[in-house]
């Protein structure tokens, strides 16, 4: 379990910021201060909005109104009764286990089918790089989907096992790709099938 420091725009763990992004030029360490800024806060107790913005180190800024709205986007700080929570590392794997958003969402639930399986994997797994679960907690939970969404059983496969599967888009998961596109066109494929 990891919490990577992404750009709240374009999600960029760098200082190359994608064409457009409303950060464009704001630097790494700026990025960084506004999540530490916010989780030194978080980690200690739950507070209103309110109360956060005047506790944290310094003033409040646009960037940390934009990371913030992130962290919740993301679930990983939840709203309880008006108080934002930081979720347990636990907590937080859970319920990111589950997409319930799409396109994701009908991948998750109908599983794939032949013909969409290469880009449902692919969405899978940049989807839980992408939300900080490491590796092996990918993985994990990419296998897991494809045998309890009935998709291994649906076959179309050449490997042998949903493991050797997950292990081939272990590049998707170094490289950091996005996961929407995939995710878009996998979804269209089972609509149309299912
Ligand atoms: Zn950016």
């Amino acid at each position: 379990m990891r919490l990577r420091y992404r750009c709240p725009g374009c999600r960029t763990t760098s200082n190359l910021h994608d064409p457009g992004c409303d950060f464009e030029g704001v630097d790494r360490l700026e990025v960084e201060t506004a999540h530490t800024d916010l989780l030194s806060v978080l980690s200690a107790r739950s507070v209103g909005e309110e109360a956060l913005r005047e506790a944290v180190p310094g003033r409040w800024s646009g960037l940390h109104t934009a990371v913030l709205s992130r962290l919740r986007g993301d679930q990983r700080v939840v709203e309880d009764n008006g108080s934002l929570r930081l979720l347990e590392p636990e907590e937080f794997k859970d319920r990111v286990a589950r997409p319930t958003f799409e396109p994701l969402q009908t991948i998750y639930e109908t599983g794939s089918v032949p013909g969409a399986h290469d880009h449902s994997v692919f969405a899978m797994v940049a989807f839980y790089e992408m939300v900080g679960l490491s590796w092996e907690e990918a993985r994990e939970n990419t296998v897991e989907w494809l045998r309890e969404s009935g998709t291994w059983d649906r076959g179309g496969f050449e490997e042998s096992a949903p493991e050797e599967l997950v292990d081939e888009k272990k590049h998707v998961y170094e490289e950091g790709y996005g996961w929407k596109q995939a995710a878009t066109e996998a979804k269209a494929v089972i609509d149309r099938r299912l």
